[in-house]
């Protein structure tokens, strides 16, 4: 399911690059240190291990708990703190329940989710220099993305070892989410290594998401650094495209399938379909290879961009629709129109796992209908971003579409996410992209 499926050989940097750029980054850190002579001039306390001693405050947690942590998953229940810390959000330490220390961990007295492990050596001091290394570690790894794009994912929250915090780059803004209250006790600390470390123009939160409700935080967007245009435009793969970081989905673009719609636009062909293309994503990419593209989208000014997004690129073979995904499939099924491409890239039908039996039959329903509409040899770009559709899930609603089609249908690649959205295999909650490439041979 890796991403490097698709990328070729530029994302098998050697190890040595990565660790050439980690240094890079600390050394601009030392540079900025020096610079600032101590951090204490640039605001920022360095406190010394008896403070924190001084003001540290412990969580005991049962066994269930601290097996979460040695199993690799950061999380630990309310349910299962058997002490609570008697302090505000903020960086706890963790005991045991023998009194055995197990790390540093995000503090959220009103969240279910009470504890996020930060650190797992009791003796880490959770300050500014801690926010540095995790960061610039972070921001490292996604150094040969560079080469293909300016708009990605610089911290990807719990896969990076930064729980609850998300930090998108497009050009030379940043958009951050502070998702738990823990993790705002840091919000100084985090500005201070993302302005290190990125010297962007402007730092936007989005911290707008239904999420922050349940940590007991307000939702808001609001400027945290500098300015944010309403509009950057932003390239991947050679492609232009406009992000909205201040009213679009999600952080501004749906940078998560970046390298999916470099490959499928590699494969098109044909009289292509992109359903779900919000401004035009996979279109763009398909517009390339494919002698006509229909770009679909419910929204209207998601649509305009789109277009918009054609002209910047000086794309001419591009006609938009406006339109319910469901309806168009079945009426040019009725038609008897055919497409050698295909793209399904949906929102999310299934938002809670009580929402997945009807989600599957909405997945199946575009599949198979968008099988049916294809031409002998044509190919079908399928994905889902539901969290709650698994990949088994996902491949038997493929299957089951496949068989009620009654054509062969071959599967020419799995699809997953690429480099900056790192899916961790112990944290399930990382990972919620799966696409697939489809055939349908005869
Ligand atoms: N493919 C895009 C992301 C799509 S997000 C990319 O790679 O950037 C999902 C899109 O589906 C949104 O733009 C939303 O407006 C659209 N949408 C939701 N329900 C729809 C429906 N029933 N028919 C058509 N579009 C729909």
């Amino acid at each position: 399911m890796s991403q490097e499926l698709f990328t070729g050989e530029s994302f098998f940097r050697p190890e040595s690059c990565r660790e050439a750029a980690h240094a890079g980054w600390l050394s601009r850190l030392a540079k900025r240190d020096a610079r600032a002579g101590q951090y204490a001039a640039l605001g920022n306390i360095r406190r010394t291990r008896a403070d924190y001693i001084h003001a540290m405050t412990v969580a005991r947690v049962n066994t269930k708990g601290a097996r979460r942590w040695q199993a690799g998953h950061p999380w630990i229940y309310r349910t299962d703190v058997t002490e609570r810390p008697m302090m505000d959000a903020g960086a706890v330490l963790v005991h045991d329940n023998r009194g055995m220390p197990l790390g540093w961990a995000l503090w959220s007295p009103l969240s279910e989710i009470s504890l996020r492990l930060l650190d797992g050596n009791p003796d880490a001091i959770i300050d500014q220099a801690w926010w540095d290394e995790r960061i610039a570690s972070s921001i490292a790894r996604r150094v040969p993305l560079e080469d293909h794009t300016n708009a990605l994912r610089l911290v990807h929250g719990e896969a990076d070892g930064c729980p609850s915090l998300i930090c998108d780059r497009y050009d030379q803004w940043l958009v951050v989410q502070f998702m738990s209250a823990g993790l705002e006790r840091f919000r100084e600390e985090i500005l201070t290594s993302l302005r290190s470390l990125v010297e962007p123009a402007g730092i936007l939160a989005r911290n707008d998401v239904s999420l922050r409700a349940k940590e007991g935080l307000p939702r808001e967007t609001t400027i945290l650094y500098g300015d944010v245009p309403r509009e950057i435009e932003v390239h991947e793969y050679g492609v232009k495209f406009l992000a909205a970081p201040w009213t679009g989905q999600k952080t501004g673009a749906f940078l998560d399938q970046r390298e999916n719609r470099h490959f499928v636009g590699t494969v098109a062909r044909g009289r292509a379909l992109d359903c779900f293309s919000y401004h035009g994503s996979f279109a763009l990419h398909l517009a390339k290879k494919a002698t006509h593209v229909t770009a679909l989208d419910a929204s209207g000014p998601a649509l305009m961009r789109a277009a918009e997004n054609a002209a910047r690129n000086s794309l001419t073979n591009i006609s938009f629709v406006e339109a319910n995904a469901f309806d168009y499939l079945r009426e040019k099924e009725r038609e008897g129109i055919t497409f050698d491409t295909i793209v399904l890239d949906p929102p999310a039908f299934a938002k809670t796992r009580n929402a997945l039996s009807g989600a599957m039959r909405g997945y199946k329903d575009i599949n198979l209908r968008a099988i049916r509409l294809l031409a002998p040899g044509g190919l079908l770009y399928t994905a889902s971003c539901s969290f709650h559709l698994t990949k088994s899930l996902f491949l038997e609603m493929l299957q089951s579409a496949a068989s009620d089609s009654g054509r062969r249908v071959a599967i020419r690649a799995f699809a997953g996410q690429p480099l900056d959205h790192p899916e961790v295999l112990t944290i399930p909650e990382t990972g919620y992209i799966k696409g697939a490439l489809l055939e349908v041979m005869d």
